[in-house]
């Protein structure tokens, strides 16, 4: 950046030293070139005042470098020229310079001679006797006035080109210094500094991103730690059926268990293995959820629908509790992945009956707005103590472990509808009454 700045600022400071030095040169030529004018009309004047004076005289010893000095008879015939042999010139009447001395006494001329590739400026001047004498010079060209400058200019070119390379750099150390300065890791700090108004937004975004990391890294730290935690739970849950079922097979095998208890001992070993069934596909379930499960392909399906399979499947279970089931609603489609939304049903209903009394009952109902879809459980169950309920989604949380197992939980049923809520940007909420029931309530907006 340093070194950009420093070429930006030596380029333009070059570009106008040149641009003014090209200009000058230009007025200084056009100077030079009428100052030269008015010499050469001095010159005449002086050489005129002269001849008249001494004649033929006046040119003996005259050694006048770079001039060229013409005298021309009244009648045109050159009479003498310091350059030329007279004699062999042509009539000199013609000349522009000469015809206007002739007539007013003093005459002037800018002549371009392709011979000899020169401007040549003429000044002529009549005489008392009606002659006229003339001087002519060469016109000095641009490129003679540059020579003549060559050593100043060369010189003041290299003092501006390093000069200028120095100030340069000098101002862009000073330019970029305030933005190294900038402490990137405390970008607050520069807030409300004089220095740069301009990069006050990009700090900003700087900022508001290494907040946004920050956040990021402490939610993937978090979820490390959520299934680590998760991880040894399982573990933990899983060790509890398999020791029951191998400690059952083994008193078997070894015939330790008398006749009438081996259908007990074999109806335990069958509760223990659904029970690992049951954690097992939980366990499948939040997986998927926590794996991909924002990326599930959402499709058209009716949550009304799903509802009443749902409460279906339980239909077995309800009875077994003497609790009843029902369905209210209508048809609430909308998109989303019918396996989740089972899920969610599935799980709430099978809590309303599990934790109910017997003769209670359980209301599923789902109704649509413009806004949003919303199903509420309701039950008239033995309830959640108000400590409880912010707990309840957490994973193996329940609030009765024994009742909880005794009813076939796992304690994952509610983290599954949870998380399948959020995927699809719902909310859930519970309302209970402990001894009197719970309802819980999902909101899904469109
Ligand atoms: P579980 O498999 O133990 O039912 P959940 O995650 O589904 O696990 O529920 C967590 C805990 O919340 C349950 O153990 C239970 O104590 C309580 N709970 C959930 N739903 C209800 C309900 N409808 N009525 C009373 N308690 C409930």
């Amino acid at each position: 950046m340093n070194s950009k700045i420093l070429r930006a600022i030596w380029i333009v400071a070059v570009s106008v030293f040149v641009a003014s030095l090209i200009f000058i040169l230009g007025i200084s030529y056009s100077y030079f070139s009428s100052t030269q004018k008015v010499l050469l009309k001095n010159e005449t004047e002086l050489a005129a005042q002269g001849v008249a004076l001494s004649g033929m005289d006046y040119f003996n010893g005259l050694s006048p470098e770079g001039y060229r000095i013409t005298w021309i008879a009244k009648d045109g015939t050159v009479i003498y020229d310091n350059e030329a042999d007279s004699n062999q010139m042509g009539n000199h009447l013609e000349r522009e310079e000469v015809t206007e001395a002739m007539e007013s006494g003093y005459g002037e001329a800018v002549r371009y001679s392709s011979t000899l590739a020169e401007v040549q400026l003429y000044s002529a001047k009549r005489l008392p006797d009606g002659s006229v004498l003339r001087l002519s010079v060469v016109q000095a060209a641009v490129w003679a006035l540059l020579l003549g400058f060559a050593q100043p200019i060369g010189i003041v070119l290299i003092i501006a080109f390093l000069l200028s390379y120095f100030l340069a750099s000098r101002l862009a150390r000073k330019i970029v210094k305030p933005i190294n300065e900038i402490d990137l890791s405390n970008p607050e700090q520069y807030y409300g500094e004089e220095n740069y108004k301009e990069v006050e937004p990009l700090l900003r975004h700087i900022s508001a991103q290494k907040k946004q990391l920050k956040k990021d890294q402490e939610q993937i730290e978090k979820n490390a730690l959520i299934r680590q935690e998760f991880s040894a739970n399982v573990s933990h849950e899983l060790k509890s059926p398999l020791h029951a079922i191998s400690g059952y097979a083994e008193l078997l095998e070894q015939g330790m268990v008398k006749d009438e208890d081996i259908k007990p001992f074999a109806a335990r070993i069958r509760e223990e293995s659904s029970r690992l069934t049951l954690l097992v596909e939980d366990i499948i379930d939040l997986t998927r959820l926590d794996t991909g499960g924002a990326e599930a392909k959402r499709e058209a399906c009716d949550l009304f629908k799903i509802a009443k399979n749902a409460a279906d499947s339980l239909s077995h279970a309800a009875s077994e509790m003497d609790v009843t089931v029902s369905v209210e609603g209508s048809s609430a489609p909308m998109e989303a992945v019918p396996q989740n939304m089972y899920s969610i049903v599935y799980n709430l209903c099978d809590n309303a009956i599990k934790y109910n009394r017997r003769g209670g009952s359980v209301k599923i109902s789902v109704s649509q707005d413009s806004g949003s879809t919303t199903l509420s459980v309701s039950d008239t169950g033995i309830g959640i103590p108000q400590e409880s309920l912010e707990r309840i989604f957490e994973r193996f949380y329940r609030v009765d472990k024994s009742r909880s197992k005794a009813a076939g939980g796992t304690g994952l049923g509610l983290s599954i509808v949870k998380h399948a809520v959020m995927i699809h940007g719902g909310t859930v909420e519970v309302k209970s009454t402990p001894g009197k029931g719970s309802e819980f309530i999902v909101n899904f907006f469109t």
